[in-house]
């Protein structure tokens, strides 16, 4: 079973508690939102979990097995994905290039751009930009693309290292509303085809409340709740969080 559990994680910065004693789960085919203020130690969370820095103490396992002591690409090759990481080198290459890359180098074959793994991948990098409703972009230079639509080629870059947990911290940051929603809601529908679990931050609560399964607080490296949207949106602590006592979420826009 692919599940992230996450036990008494923490994390300390000189005297800053980034993450302190926090524990969840990240069930099979679930879409968890990790929400809370700047500074809350999402981001420390996510670079615990793919290897990036390593836990002050507590234990991350994924499908039974310890992640703590791994190299990032040894988490990478045991299905934890991530987005939204672009190589140095995405602009000099076409979109459909990106994308043969990305399946070349999951195949752990040579990549020469000619070559005959290349070719190999062609029809597989297609179906990945259909996918994402790039496949009129496929022979565009990338450093042409659009903010928005750079988002959705690195989506098929991550979907191409067949992950089974997919880690995105603020895959929507740049982008504005209507494109926050659109592709947290193309990202929901591939994963779910797919059976791949998602763990990621996002700052408008609209999206988060329309679009996660669950959804996860941190306040100052706390965890303070762990419920579905209602149960969030009613939680008292969080209330105080976000806006002092009183106010509902409903009143609230999104916040970059
Ligand atoms: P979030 O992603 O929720 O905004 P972060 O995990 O980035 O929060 O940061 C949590 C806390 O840890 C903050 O107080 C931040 O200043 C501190 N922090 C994060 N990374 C570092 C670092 N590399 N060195 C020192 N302090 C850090
Ligand atoms: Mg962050």
């Amino acid at each position: 079973m692919s599940e992230l559990a996450i036990r008494n994680l923490s994390k300390s910065f000189g005297g800053v508690r980034a993450v302190d004693d926090v524990s969840f789960k990240v069930g099979q085919g679930e879409f968890l939102a990790l929400i809370g203020p700047n500074g809350a130690g999402k981001s420390t969370c996510f670079n615990m979990i793919n290897g990036q820095l390593a836990p002050d103490r507590g234990d991350i396992s994924f499908a039974g097995a310890t992640l703590v002591g791994l190299k990032p690409r040894e988490i990478w090759r045991r299905g934890v994905g991530r987005t939204f990481q672009v190589a140095a080198t995405f602009g000099s290459m076409s979109v459909i290039e990106n994308v043969q890359m990305a399946l070349i180098s999951h195949a752990r074959e040579t990549y020469k751009l000619f070559g005959p793994a290349a070719a190999r991948h062609r029809e597989r990098a297609l179906a990945l930009l259909e996918q994402v409703g790039m496949i009129a972009a496929a022979d565009r230079p990338s450093r042409e693309l659009s903010y928005g639509d750079v988002k959705r080629v690195e989506l098929a870059i991550a979907l191409a290292n067949d992950p089974r947990l997919l880690l995105m911290d603020e895959p929507t940051a740049g982008l504005a509303p209507r494109e926050r929603n659109d592709l947290i809601a193309l990202v929901k529908r591939l994963v779910i085809e797919r059976g791949i679990s998602v763990l990621f931050t996002e700052h408008s609560m609209d999206v988060v409340f329309a679009f996660a399964d669950r959804i996860i607080v941190l306040a100052r490296g706390k965890l303070i709740a762990d419920g579905d949207a209602r149960t969030i949106r009613d939680d008292p602590r969080v209330r105080e969080v976000y806006f002092g006592t009183g106010k509902t979420f409903a009143s609230q826009a999104a916040t970059p």
